[in-house]
């Protein structure tokens, strides 16, 4: 049995105050079953949530890390210094830094090496634009972007990795792909993987993300091959990500 994951992806957003919103808020709550959930708040965060977070079962979680330990790079955190701060997970390849940043599979890999390095669980995300869908690409840009990765691991960091499909047109538009557009898209992550190693598929985990709110989420969750959510808007309403995370069990 796979373990559901819930993360909410806070991205560019939030405060000090929704940091200690949510530290109090899940201090209170009982999750119903085993369910794992981690914030993944902008850098300066990091420290404050890692605090507010001791006395609930929520995890820490960056959004990015350079591959380099340390260095000559202004404006970047390495995966060392996230170690430092309690960081369980961190994200890898989300769509916004593949396009906005131009982040390819070469580096996204690089970075998936730095964070399995440093200790730290990768989160790698993978989607298709509506342009690939429309010409009826995405199985083959999301395997590409899974095996780029996954092939370059050797078992026991594959034991590590945790998929997010994040389709892009799907992300921050109130579209949510269907339970079962998600579902076929698992479904053949988990295929393509067991061509490597038939135990590791069954227990990789699969996270969807896109417009994942408390209203789509149990639908979407009980998917066979769907294992959690990567939740971007709906992580910062304190009342719709734990009812997320409870519609998890
Ligand atoms: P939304 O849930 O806002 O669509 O964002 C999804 C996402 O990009 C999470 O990483």
């Amino acid at each position: 049995m796979r373990k559901p994951l819930i993360a909410g992806n806070w991205k560019m957003n939030g405060s000090k105050e929704l940091i200690e919103t949510f530290g109090r808020a899940f201090a209170e709550i009982d999750l119903p079953s085993p369910v794992d959930v981690v914030i993944h708040p902008p850098f300066p965060y990091l420290d404050a949530a890692r605090q507010a977070f001791v006395k609930t079962p929520v995890g820490l979680g960056a959004q990015t890390l350079n591959p380099l330990h340390s260095g000559a790079r202004t404006g970047e955190v390495s995966g060392q210094m996230l170690n430092e701060f309690g960081v369980d997970y961190v994200l890898v390849g989300h769509s916004e830094r593949r396009q906005l940043y131009h982040e390819s599979d070469e580096q996204v890999h690089e970075r998936v090496m730095a964070a399995l390095e440093a200790g730290i669980k990768p989160i790698l995300c993978v989607g298709e634009t509506l342009e690939e869908r429309d010409a009826g690409r995405s199985e083959e840009v999301v395997l590409r972007q899974v095996g780029y990765v996954m092939a370059r691991l050797d078992s026991a960091q594959r034991q590590q990795m945790t998929i997010a499909y994040e389709p892009v047109w799907a992300i921050g538009t109130g579209r949510t792909a269907s339970p079962a557009q998600a579902q076929q898209m698992m479904a053949a992550i988990r295929r393509y993987q067991s061509g490597f190693d038939r135990e590791l598929a069954d227990a990789l985990r699969l996270l969807y993300g896109g417009s994942m709110n408390a209203s789509n989420a149990k639908e979407l969750l009980a998917q066979q091959d769907i294992d959690g959510g990567l939740i971007g808007g709906a992580s910062l309403k304190v009342d719709d990500f734990i009812a997320i995370c409870q519609s998890a069990g």
